[in-house]
């Protein structure tokens, strides 16, 4: 792993994963990201969109499941379809 490595990461902007370049590391850990698809530069999240979230990303993803157009909630939805 260096930079300008290809890596999949999960962009908040386009909402999913998608292919990213490295753009910066501390040590061994890839540091900083850029999404293929948006352009957009924002730190590796390690290709979880839910561990370390910004105000904004908060905001973002209350938003998005308010209007409904978030679909990938796993554990919550998963509990919820279970009737037994
Ligand atoms: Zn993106």
């Amino acid at each position: 792993m260096r930079l300008g490595d290809d890596i999949d990461d999960y962009c908040s902007r386009c909402k999913r994963s998608t292919d990213h370049s490295i753009v910066s590391m501390v040590g061994e850990e890839v540091s900083k990201v850029r999404c293929r698809t948006c352009n957009s530069e924002h730190n590796f999240k390690h290709n979880k969109g839910s561990k370390e979230m910004t105000a904004k990303e908060a905001f973002d993803k209350v938003l998005a499941s308010v209007t409904g157009a978030q679909q990938s909630i796993p554990e919550t939805s998963k509990a919820k379809r279970r009737k037994k």
